[in-house]
């Protein structure tokens, strides 16, 4: 498998504080990449490097080939980047449909866009719900509809961080599910998170950061037997 996404020794610093350093990340056409680590360790500052709102310190980031470290969140996202944000930003007064309508509008025209309307629907199990208020969905229901309108425009790498916040076992389970269902489609994945049932579910391979810096990298499989990881991550998370 080729680098789909690579950053070479990247780094942000607020202040003196290094949140990221030197960080090497590669991530592989189609593999789900999970990133973990304990709180504070730098996930969301290198998510937000990659996807482009924040500037990094130093180093490079490169997509697809190509040097995409100074361009803006809009030029990633032309070039096959789309980013599921933390928090749900569906439109909570207008019904689902009409959510994706908005996601898919400039780029599906006529016919196509009620079928590929449908297709979205049906993929995030949310047909019966089509005419309701997104607003009224519950929370997990409300993080599918966000993940349907973010791969509206067929994105080659899917961003997420923390897909599961918030969510119960059972809707943890379901966007895993769905997760899986969209990689087996071709889509590439990068996903923060710290739910290791979650992450043992979808991972194919694991970036552990810890202070900011690359403290393992492996298969899923290494990370879990990983003693070291253990007790950085593991141990910490236990004590939430
Ligand atoms: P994680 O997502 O792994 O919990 P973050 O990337 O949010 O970690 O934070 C890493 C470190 O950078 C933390 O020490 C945090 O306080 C600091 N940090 C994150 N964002 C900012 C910011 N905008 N300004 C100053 N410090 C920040
Ligand atoms: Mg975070």
């Amino acid at each position: 498998m080729s680098a789909l996404l690579q950053t070479t020794r990247l780094s942000k610093k607020f202040g003196g504080h290094a949140a990221v350093s030197e960080v090497d990340l590669t991530v592989k056409n189609g593999e789900i990449h999970c990133l973990i680590g304990p709180n504070g360790a730098g996930k969301s500052t290198l998510f937000k490097l990659v996807v482009g709102t924040h500037e990094p310190t130093s180093g490079r980031i490169e997509f697809m080939g190509k040097d995409v470290t100074h361009e803006r969140p809009y030029q990633r996202v032309k070039q096959g980047m789309s980013i599921k944000m933390q928090a749900p930003s569906v439109f909570k007064e207008l019904p689902v449909r009409q959510n994706l309508h908005i996601a898919l509008q400039h780029h599906v025209r006529g016919a196509d866009l009620a079928r590929e309307e449908d297709r979205l629907l049906e993929l995030l199990d949310l047909t019966g719900e089509a005419t309701k208020l997104a607003g009224v969905l519950a929370h997990g229901q409300q993080q599918w509809l966000e993940i349907g309108m973010a791969i509206a425009l067929k994105p080659v790498l899917l961003l997420m961080d923390e897909p599961t916040a918030g969510l119960s076992p059972e809707e943890t389970f379901k966007t895993g599910e769905l997760i899986q269902k969209l990689n087996t489609e071709g889509m590439t994945m990068l996903v923060v998170e710290h739910d290791m049932a979650f992450i043992r579910q979808i991972a194919h391979r694991v970036t552990v950061l810890h202070f900011g810096n690359v403290f393992a990298e492996g298969s899923i499989n290494d990370i879990i037997s990983d003693a070291r990881v253990a007790e950085i991550y593991l141990g910490k998370t236990h004590e939430h």
